[in-house]
């Protein structure tokens, strides 16, 4: 690990989140030394995508961490993530929520989460489609329905493209969403605040967009091996 570049790239990536913006360090792959090395510049949320893979790691690191689960969830993966994670990114399904809703209330604890919408031109990208999105958050009771669950805002991932205005576009659509629910006020208690969007090939875009919170793992970290 070359700890001469890490610092000069953190404080790059640094510079270019306005401070209302989280910036959260993708730590997917990456040593526990090499957290740690971000750690000891402030750096303090860290988004891991692997449900082993973070329940390895967090133990052996500082416990003011505070971690971000940004990857795709499977039932059968909660209960690795559920309690550890601080936010849970990628809730894709109601029957996600479902077990999501189940843990939590077995463990006596609230979980926040994001609901994934699929912006991209791609059917690898997980996510509720944004009519899915509105038909769910009109006709249910969300804390009725899922008690324990938090829904604190919404989640997306760009197409992969070089096509800029592409990627802009997608944004602005998600942000255009996520505007619509805060103003509709299905969350009076205004939890719903969060809006997830950006990493390292586009976050100037996501952040022009309104995005509240960038995961950027590369831009940090360098390539990953
Ligand atoms: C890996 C990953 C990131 C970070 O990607 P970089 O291009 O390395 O910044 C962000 N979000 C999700 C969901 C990821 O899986």
């Amino acid at each position: 690990m070359d700890q001469q570049r890490l610092v000069e790239r953190y404080e790059r990536v640094r510079s270019s989140v306005p401070a209302r913006v989280k910036l959260i360090a993708v730590s997917k792959t990456r040593s526990v030394e090499e957290i740690h090395a971000l750690y000891a510049l402030g750096q303090r949320a860290f988004g891991e995508n692997y449900p082993q893979e973070l329940r390895a790691k967090a133990p052996l690191l500082p416990p003011d961490i505070e971690w971000h689960f940004i990857g795709h969830l499977q039932r059968s993966n909660v209960k690795h993530v559920a309690g550890l994670a601080q936010l849970i990114h990628g809730v894709d399904s109601e029957r996600l929520m479902d077990e999501l809703s189940k843990r939590a209330r077995a463990q006596g604890r609230t979980q926040d989460i994001l609901l994934q919408v699929h912006i991209a031109q791609e059917d690898t990208k997980h996510g509720f489609t944004p009519d899915e999105l509105r038909a769910l958050m009109e006709g249910s009771d969300m804390a009725a329905k899922w008690p324990g669950l938090r829904i604190r805002g919404l989640m997306g991932m760009a197409t992969n493209t070089p096509d800029r205005a592409r990627i802009s576009g997608e944004f602005a659509g998600l942000a255009h969403l996520f505007n619509d629910i805060v103003a509709s006020r299905v969350f009076p208690d205004r939890s719903f605040t969060e809006l997830s969007m950006g990493m390292t090939g586009d976050m100037d875009l996501a952040i022009a967009a309104g995005s509240t919170m960038v995961r950027v793992g590369t831009a940090i970290f360098g390539e990953r091996g």
